[in-house]
């Protein structure tokens, strides 16, 4: 776990590294496939991945497809001139400040 400023959430949030990714997105996958369907709410079914990011990050109450995208390998390098990562590993410029890399 690494916190890193989150553009879609545009605060610094607790972002998981791969290993911890892994076990969030079983939680997740395994929420579409809880049976029978329609017996517990979607907050119910996902509410799995929003405890294992609270274990994880100490981070309360954070929605399921908010923890999906904390992930650090879905972010860049920081950029060299105001410190926030890249939107992509592949970004050619910053979203924040609009320096080229
Ligand atoms: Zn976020
Ligand atoms: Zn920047």
């Amino acid at each position: 776990m690494k916190r890193l400023w989150c553009w879609r959430c545009q605060q610094e949030m607790p972002m998981l590294d791969e290993v911890e990714f892994a076990e969030v997105a079983r939680l997740y996958g395994g929420a579409f496939r809880t049976t029978p369907p329609g017996q517990h709410s979607v907050n119910e079914r996902f509410a799995p991945v929003t405890l294992a990011y609270e274990r994880m990050t100490g981070c309360v109450g954070c929605h399921p497809n908010a923890v999906m995208h904390h992930r650090i390998s879905m972010y860049g390098p920081p950029c060299t001139a105001c410190g926030k990562p890249l939107r992509t590993p592949q970004a050619r410029y910053c979203a924040a400040c609009g320096s080229t890399r």
